[in-house]
């Protein structure tokens, strides 16, 4: 007899995920959980744990004993641990994207892209120790010596988003271990899986018991990191009130803490930009992960007399997008929850309501996957007001706006008066324009003509204004200064010439 869809839902088995702590797999027992949706399907296909403030109080115990073993470690050891991490991951991509598609909705490929740009980190932790090592200054005074070392902090809390469930922790993990530290992860609760791969290839890789933790959770946990004595710093990221919120609560706690928040990212056309070139960017950077990324293009901003032109070409392109399920060969999937797509599709009402024309409407697209998905297409949206909630609010989803400028410097003034600083682009073949553009715009990542300008894992990942608070950047050099602190070491070999009394205050 076959069995209906609905009845192999009803009879599937729904796994638990495990806490990864002390080096092993912890099924939590008897405690709160949460559903984990596959995107694409619209149903439950694994329960997380919610973790009280104990369970997680229990992970920085273990974290803490294994953080006091592993600064001890030798360099080169640490270093083969990294390599051989490096090579897990890179061996078992297609796995991880597959598991983060299961959970995040994704398309395969673009869970891919993700693994590689966290690969980026692994492998600038794999240079820890040219890039921790210390300066040293002979006879600062006769016989004086006078260095500097930078140590690990000791165990460290990471708090992620959904969005990316392995990019982000492998953001931070990588360079804080090579640092050192042991760390607690509190992935987010709707796709947590990957962080539990993660944790299964740090111990193959050879990783000490303990140093890499992983625990399941919503704000209890949250807070009980944020607030634990033996925690020394917070790297978090997700939407701007939270990272807001982790940033003064973790302070307040005397912790070292950087909190990366949301963002509104706008992508500037001028009249001699390339507008097929430009088009494409504007669909790939507006619709990649269905709008689901931190740097996602959300509003174009197009000088009046280009900007019909650009919105007929980006329309086009955009009937070119298969939208479904991830494992299809799509180019866009679900969004991650039904809550979410509804709250996404209800802008496009306030986008009428405000006066704006909806140019695709999403909610007409066609998909190509199971009906209780979370679906909606991708959506345009023109003549968009800046005192609309669509231009004000970060939308999260495949919503592009469009804002018509009369001028390169009314464009930078709308740039300039929103909130967010995360990313930004600007589209010309005015070399001019373009340098004065990043010379003046207020944002922390900026491309030319390129429109999600993810700094590669050497430099450093981070907005401004409130798309950051707190102590530096994502890896690069700003991720070794956070989860290292430096100590100055003054020397001398005391010898009898150095007997007798002074009370003054050291000179040289
Ligand atoms: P979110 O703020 O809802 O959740 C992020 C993390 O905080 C999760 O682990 C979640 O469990 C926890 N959390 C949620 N509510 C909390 C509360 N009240 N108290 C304590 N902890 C809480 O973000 P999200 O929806 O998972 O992710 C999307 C957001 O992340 C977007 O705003 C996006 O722009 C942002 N993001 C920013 C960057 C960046 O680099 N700036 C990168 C990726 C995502």
């Amino acid at each position: 007899m076959t069995q209906t869809a609905e009845q192999a839902a009803s009879t599937t088995t729904i796994e638990p995920i495990p806490h990864w702590i002390g080096g092993e797999p912890r099924i939590a027992t008897g405690g709160r959980t949460a559903p984990v949706f596959d995107p694409a399907l619209g149903r439950q296909i694994r329960e997380v744990p919610l973790a009280s403030a104990d369970e997680l109080g229990e992970a920085v115990a273990v974290a803490k004993a294994a953080a006091a073993e592993w600064r001890d470690t030798s360099v080169a050891k640490r270093q083969q641990v990294m390599f051989a991490f490096r090579e897990l991951v890179s061996a078992r991509r297609q796995q991880i994207a597959e598991l983060i598609t299961s959970e995040h909705g994704k398309v395969v490929s673009d869970a891919l892209g993700e693994v590689a740009r966290g690969l980026e980190v692994v492998e600038l932790a794999t240079a820890f120790p040219l890039l921790t090592k210390g300066e040293f200054t002979e006879n600062v005074s006769t016989g004086v010596d006078v260095y500097s070392l930078r140590q690990p902090l000791g165990v460290v809390g990471i708090i992620s988003p959904f969005n990316f469930p392995a990019m982000v922790p492998l953001w931070f993990a990588p360079v804080a271990i090579a640092a050192g530290n042991a760390v607690v992860l509190k992935p987010s609760e709707k796709d947590p899986s990957a962080a539990v791969l993660i944790a299964e290839l740090y111990r193959e890789a050879g990783l000490p018991d303990g140093v890499f933790n992983v625990v399941h959770g919503d704000k209890e946990a949250v807070d009980a990191l944020l607030t634990h004595p033996d925690v020394a710093a917070i790297s978090f990221v997700g939407s701007t009130p939270i990272a807001q919120y982790v940033y003064e609560t973790a302070s307040r706690e005397g912790k070292r803490v950087q909190a990366l928040g949301g963002a509104k990212n706008h992508m500037l056309v001028l009249p001699d930009a390339d507008l097929d070139l430009t088009a494409d960017a504007a669909v790939n950077a507006g619709f990649g992960s269905a709008g689901e990324r931190c740097m996602a293009i959300s509003v174009v901003v197009a000088v009046e007399s280009i900007a019909d032109e650009l919105v007929e070409r980006i329309a086009a392109k955009m009937a070119g997008i298969r939208t479904g399920d991830g494992r299809r060969s799509c180019d866009m999937g679900p969004l991650i929850t039904q809550v979410h797509r509804d709250k996404v599709a209800g802008y496009l009402d306030v986008a009428t309501a405000d006066g704006a024309t909806l140019v695709v409407d999403g909610r007409e697209a066609e998909f190509d996957g199971e009906p209780d998905g979370f679906w909606l297409g991708p959506t345009l949206v023109d003549h968009v007001e800046p005192s609309s909630a669509v231009y004000r609010d970060e939308i999260f989803g495949p919503v592009l706006s469009v804002v018509r400028v009369a001028s390169y410097e009314e464009g930078m003034a709308l740039i300039a008066s929103n909130p967010y600083g995360n990313g930004t682009a600007i589209f010309t073949n005015d070399g001019g324009a373009a340098r004065r553009f990043q010379h003046e715009v207020e944002v922390g990542m900026v491309g030319v003509n390129v429109p999600i300008p993810v700094p590669v894992g050497y430099f450093s990942f981070g907005g401004w204004k409130s798309s950051i608070f707190g102590q530096g950047k994502a890896y690069g050099p700003h991720g070794y200064q956070f989860f290292t602190r430096e100590k100055v070491v003054t020397s001398r070999w005391l010898d009898p010439s150095h007997g007798g009394l002074n009370l003054g205050f050291p000179q040289n």
